[in-house]
């Protein structure tokens, strides 16, 4: 047996003002050859587990791209073709039983609204027959175009995603399956006319923790794979949005019956996946009372993992100007700041403008640093390799990073964009998470992954940045209308 086996995942922010070039894949992780067997083999990654899969068949295995970049803005022409060209090359060269590819499904490029789409498309027409498995992050918006292109989709089933080896090998294995003869993938999948915010798609919490529920259920009932998708709403393109999809053995009915009782669950609680805003002056005031920590400050406005600039300084700023102390803060993107740090030195009191160093046109604002005084605590390579329960194994490079010390707050600075879901942000910089009396945390739901245990509080803090939650400060031109909450259909 021969199977392809590819990963290419982004999550575009149309709003985000980040350049998705290829230099930006690269310094996350582009790799191709035997390079990605040795970057993602026992990892907790797709990948790994499609590579696992293969192993198990021994089959040959041809690994032409894998490559991820931290959420941001659109995907320029060059980088996409630079993503897609090795797998369609190897495509094309033919001889394939099966293809696995780890996608995410929110991919938009210069080329492309439909990264995903369009990639499987491409592959489909150069052969035709080719089965193909997918699997998709849990904020995929789906597309007409996905789905008639492979063989079997299916998505994450958790936010924070800590079940990928798990999907991905549910999908290879009943693609595998096909290819032995011993199922018949059949898909339907639908979506609702809702715009649901990422703050609200937790699967610990309602409304997702039912539909997941639903999905659970309908496998035991003999459904090869069900999957309702989030979906990513910082995306003007027109599948952005919440959607199901779901695989049956033959049964187009039964596939039917199932996508549609998930798409009308999803629109019966679409008030329950909008967020409701609180102003930030308010909720750190409430913060400032709870003594006994540490308590997580979410400043979900403005994380990287969504395609945030993780510059934005407005929560920082209050949480100083409101006095709290004994913060750790992870992280403020500042590459220039940790120059200066480094050629400060470790103890060095200096005062740097700290974060702001981007505009962001696409919500009207600049950048705006904040003056802050403080000691140079710590300088890293900002290397280290995640122990925790999502991306396990896998190595985060930071580029150089540093901690600078306010006396009240402890401030992680990096040179690359990194999501803090896991609490190797922290230790790898000589801080203890468990020991913070506050963990201010530029992150949205995938914290949890690694802060959920450590957390005896949580407030959300509205400031402000590219992943609003605020659709009032974000113009779309290209989503399909009307569309829940923007056009409050069926609202009084
Ligand atoms: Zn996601």
């Amino acid at each position: 047996m021969r199977l392809l086996i590819a990963m290419m995942k982004h999550e575009t922010n149309t709003f985000s003002p980040i350049v998705t070039d290829w230099a930006r894949f690269d310094s996350w992780g582009a790799y191709q050859g035997g390079d990605v067997i040795s970057a993602f083999e026992h990892t907790g990654m797709p990948v790994g587990a499609y590579i696992e899969l293969a192993r198990a068949e021994n089959a040959e295995i041809v690994t032409p791209m894998a490559a991820e970049a931290m959420p941001s803005g659109i995907v320029t022409a060059d980088a996409y073709r630079r993503l897609t060209e090795p797998i369609l090359e190897a495509v094309a060269r033919g001889g394939f039983d099966a293809a696995l590819l780890d996608l995410h499904g929110a991919m938009v490029a210069e080329t492309t609204d439909d990264g995903e789409g369009t990639l499987l498309e491409s592959i489909r027409r150069l052969a035709p027959n080719l089965p193909i498995a997918v699997t998709c992050d849990l904020h995929c918006n789906l597309t007409r175009r996905m789905v008639e292109n492979c063989t079997a989709l299916i998505g994450y089933k958790t936010y924070p995603h800590i079940d990928m080896h798990k999907v991905a090998r549910q999908v290879g294995r009943i693609v595998l399956d096909s290819v032995a003869g011993k199922t018949a993938p059949v898909m339907a999948w639908g979506n609702a006319p809702l715009l649901s915010q990422t703050l609200c798609q937790g699967t610990a919490d309602e409304p997702m923790r039912t539909l997941i529920a639903m999905t659970r259920e309908a496998e035991k009932d003999g459904l090869l794979a069900a999957t309702v998708f989030g979906g990513f709403p910082l995306a003007d393109m027109p599948d952005a949005g919440s959607s199901a999809v779901v695989v049956a053995d033959g049964d187009a009915a039964q596939a039917a019956a199932v996508r549609d009782g998930l798409v009308a669950a999803l629109w019966e609680r679409r008030a329950d996946f909008i967020y409701k805003p609180e102003p930030l002056r308010d909720a750190v005031a409430r913060a400032a009372k709870l003594t006994d920590g540490p308590v997580i400050l979410l400043d979900h406005a403005d994380n990287c993992g969504s395609g945030g600039t993780q510059d934005v300084m407005t929560v920082v700023e209050e949480v100083i100007r409101q006095g709290l102390e004994g913060v750790a803060v992870a992280a403020v993107w500042d590459p220039e700041a940790v120059r200066r740090m480094q050629a400060a030195g470790i103890g060095a009191t200096i005062t740097l403008d700290l974060g702001g160093k981007t505009d962001m046109p696409s919500i009207g604002e600049r950048g705006q640093p904040l003056s802050v005084t403080g000691r140079v605590r710590t300088l890293t390579d900002g290397e280290w390799v995640v122990q925790g329960p999502m991306y396990t194994g896998v190595r985060v490079h930071m580029g150089p990073s540093a901690v600078f010390d306010t006396g009240k707050v402890k401030i992680v600075v990096v040179s690359r964009h990194h999501e803090p879901w896991d609490t190797g942000v922290f230790t790898s910089m000589g801080i203890l998470p468990e020991h913070q009396r506050y963990l201010l945390l530029k992150s949205r739901i995938h914290y949890r992954a690694g802060f959920a245990a450590l957390a005896k509080a949580t407030l959300r803090l509205d400031g402000s940045g590219v992943t609003t939650s605020d659709n009032s400060k974000l113009q779309f031109r290209k989503l399909r209308r009307p569309i829940y909450p923007l056009d409050r259909i069926n609202e009084p």
